[in-house]
């Protein structure tokens, strides 16, 4: 049997434990999926690649140990920009490359078993994909959510000053399990970096009160708030004191802890606004939100230098000639695929 036929064999056998939901008309096995959308619904769509030794490790040693969490993240962190527009995840597409030594009975297994777990979990089905044989493996999912006729979806555009700025859950755990895998804190956040919970109910619940604007915190903090600010034309003061923190990483020195927390990336938490008279809704899954700060005008040096939030440490600002509690100031951009 070669690998696609194990493939067509595993997925079947594993997604057969599944129900199919009524909409999607065809799935797997033709030229392509059809589903059925609800009147008047809009379709959402993403896509993003994992890459052997990028995304993920190099080793094939901990390939193989983390086939259940690959297919898992494979899953989860596109589902993550579908919920970052406020839209409820639907289905997924999975373009495969696949070396020859992963194309296993064992690997396969554990991979197809991480990859539905996280389909169902965040009741998304896997209706088709491709298969080629690579050196590498590399990992390309799109995802499709739906917006209802009447709600609006949140972009990164639309913060306004005054507003307060938000993020979900805790920040900086999954950067700080990949730096210091061994730690005893390492240890406690590794499920952070490979099985993250991409916030699908709070994106539906924020698009309901009227967020004005929302991403999910895929390349850091600093970065990705800089995203917002760049699209919607305003500043942010960010109060590092206010950032949240998983109780492993409140034992860490501040200036490293703080550093994962604003670059760290791989968070797939939500940064979002709000008017001032918007309490932060609580979802469903009861997601903590914190509040970190508040949008503000851009001066006109900013519009000079680029869009970046403003940090502020115990009320003073963190600039690069007073940089505490940093003892010099980070490079906070996060993380650049096509950097230098
Ligand atoms: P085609 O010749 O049209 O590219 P394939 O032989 O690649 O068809 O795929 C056959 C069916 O199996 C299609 O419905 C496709 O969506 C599905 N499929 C192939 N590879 C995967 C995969 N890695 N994950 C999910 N479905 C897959
Ligand atoms: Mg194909």
């Amino acid at each position: 049997m070669n690998e696609f036929e194990l493939i067509k064999r595993i997925f079947s056998q594993v997604q057969a434990r599944y129900r199919l939901p009524d909409d999607v008309e065809k799935g797997i096995g033709d030229d392509a999926s059809v589903m059925a959308l609800p009147a008047g619904a809009r379709l959402v769509s993403c896509i993003d690649t994992l890459v052997q030794g990028r995304h993920f490790s190099a080793d094939w040693d901990e390939i193989n140990k983390l086939a259940f969490q690959i297919g898992y993240k494979a899953v989860a962190v596109n589902v993550s920009d579908i919920a970052a527009m406020g839209a409820t995840p639907h289905s997924i597409l999975l373009a495969l490359a696949l070396p020859e030594r992963l194309a296993t009975e064992t690997w396969l297994t554990n991979f197809a078993k991480g990859l539905f777990h996280a389909c169902q979990l965040f009741d998304v089905t896997l209706i088709g994909g491709d298969t080629t044989r690579s050196e590498n493996l590399v990992l390309s999912v799109s995802a499709q959510g739906l917006l209802a006729a009447s709600t609006p979806a949140v972009y990164r555009s639309g913060a306004q000053v005054g507003d307060k700025v938000y993020v979900s859950g805790t920040l900086g755990d999954a950067a700080y399990a990949l730096q210091h895998p061994n730690s005893s804190q390492g240890l406690e956040l590794a499920h952070r970096l490979h099985m993250p919970t991409p916030r699908i109910t709070l994106g539906a619940a924020l698009t309901q009160i009227g967020a004005t604007a929302m991403i999910d915190i895929s390349d850091g903090l600093y970065q990705d708030l800089g995203h917002i600010c760049e699209q919607s034309a305003v500043g942010m003061r960010i109060d590092l004191e206010q950032l949240p923190t998983s109780q492993p990483l409140a034992s860490v020195d501040l200036s490293e802890r703080l550093l994962c927390q604003l670059a760290g990336g791989d968070d797939y938490e939500l940064a979002f606004t709000l008017p001032a008279n918007i309490e932060p809704p609580i979802d469903s899954s009861n997601t903590p939100v914190t509040c970190i700060g508040e949008v503000i005008a851009l001066s006109e040096a900013d519009t000079v230098k680029g869009l970046p939030p403003k940090l502020f440490y115990q009320g003073q600002p963190v600039t690069p000639t007073h940089p505490n509690p940093f003892a010099t100031w980070p490079t906070l951009t996060g993380y650049q695929h096509f950097a230098g």
